[in-house]
């Protein structure tokens, strides 16, 4: 491929954003076709189209301008995904976006490949879900099947709960067709952001350590603090799902770690992840730059750390109105600290505005900047 390649982004968000950012540099043109989605990212491509993923003439444009496409974001509608892909190659496969997009075949894929899940069953009534409450002893999560994220979409149930019946539960989580999971009681969450090329190279970076807040990523610490054996395991499962799905691009793995040190896969998502941000400041090769490479044909990049790094999520809840921007001042002052916005133009609670990463020679450093920059936004 030449300089002058387009590639074609499906979707708007600050993951398309950060891609853009990083395939200009490397000298390609970038299209984005944000769906309707107003959130900044779309400034920085060389065209964008804001029509909604229906239109007939957008679908025209983006398949003329790109020679290449992918997803910034799991829940583009799978029809049209296969359509781009009759026209245009798409990386990662549609085959591969559709089991990410939908967590009964995600699970049952992981399952044919004899990797470790959490206990689950797919209802479809209050009937099926009763039956799945007997089954799954203990607490609960209610996920819907299709279109969730940070934590939208899911209902905890106790066991201890004795107020509701499966029928009321099952009115409560708004009569959807619902994956069941067993509440894992964790030790802690760990990612691998992982890479497959055209040609079958598989790499992975080193496992984060996520810690949630209301079910939202709230930091990822890198390297995780686990053993060099339970590291080297998630790398080699997040390797094996990227050849399984014959997946090219990058790929981010959610794991569970529970009591007993076992991994578990919680989900995987068909493009960069939250978690990997720190690969901007922290690692040789950022994940949008693998995953540029991974889709052009390139080859990969090395994922070394170069330094620990600590990336907080900043959501809008530290706005003090939707349109004004917190005072930054403080973040500049400490060493190794990097701000990243998204440019979204209204901040809401809960939304994702930005991140900072925090890097240091060691990781109690980059902990205690991270510590002391939560200690001043009161976060
Ligand atoms: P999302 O698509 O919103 O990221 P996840 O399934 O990853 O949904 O859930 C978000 C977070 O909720 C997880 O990172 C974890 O902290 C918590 N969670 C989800 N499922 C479980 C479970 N089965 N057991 C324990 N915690 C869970
Ligand atoms: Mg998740």
């Amino acid at each position: 491929m030449d300089h002058e390649t387009c590639i074609g982004v499906l979707g708007g968000g600050q993951l398309g954003r950060m891609l853009a950012f990083d395939a200009r540099r490397m000298g390609y043109r970038v299209i984005m076709w944000t769906g309707g989605n107003d959130s900044g990212a779309a400034r920085l491509a060389d065209h964008t189209l804001t029509d909604t993923f229906d239109s007939e003439s957008a679908f025209l444009e983006f398949t003329n301008t790109a020679q290449l496409a992918t997803v910034e974001f799991e829940n583009i509608p799978s029809k049209l995904i296969n359509r781009v892909g009759t026209r245009i190659p798409v990386m990662p496969s549609t085959e591969a976006v559709s089991i990410c997009q939908d967590r009964e075949k995600e699970k049952k894929f992981l399952r044919s490949q004899q990797i470790p899940t959490t206990d689950f069953e797919i209802v479809h009534d209050a009937e099926s879900l009763r039956i799945a409450l007997e089954k799954i002893p203990g607490d609960v999560i209610l996920k819907t099947l299709r279109d969730g994220y940070d934590g939208k979409g899911q209902l905890l149930v106790k066991d201890d709960d004795t107020r509701l019946t499966a029928a009321e539960i099952w009115e409560e989580f708004g009569n959807h067709d619902a994956i069941v999971e067993k509440r894992i009681q964790l030790k802690s969450e760990l990612s691998v952001i992982c890479a497959r090329g055209q040609d079958g190279e598989t790499i992975a970076y080193d496992p984060a350590e996520n810690e949630h807040r209301n079910h939202i990523l709230d930091v990822s610490i890198v390297p995780a603090r686990i053993s060099e054996e339970l590291s080297k395991q998630a790398q080699k499962i997040a390797k094996k799902i990227t050849q399984s799905l014959n997946y090219v691009g990058v790929l981010g793995v959610e794991f569970f770690v529970d009591q007993d040190d076992k991994l578990l896969i919680n989900e995987i998502a068909p493009r960069p992840h939250n978690s990997g941000h720190h690969t901007i400041d922290a690692c040789e090769t950022s994940q949008f730059e693998q995953q540029v490479r991974a889709i052009c044909g390139l080859p990969l990049g090395s994922t070394r750390l170069i330094q620990p790094a600590v990336m907080l999520n900043i959501l809008g809840d530290i706005w003090s109105a939707p349109t004004t921007l917190p005072d930054w001042s403080a973040i500049h002052k400490i060493p190794g600290a990097k701000l990243h916005l998204y440019g979204k133009s209204h901040a809401k609670p809960g939304r994702k505005m930005g991140h900072i990463t925090c890097t240091a020679p060691t990781l109690e450093e980059a902990l205690a900047n991270v510590a002391a920059i939560k200690k001043i936004y009161g976060i």
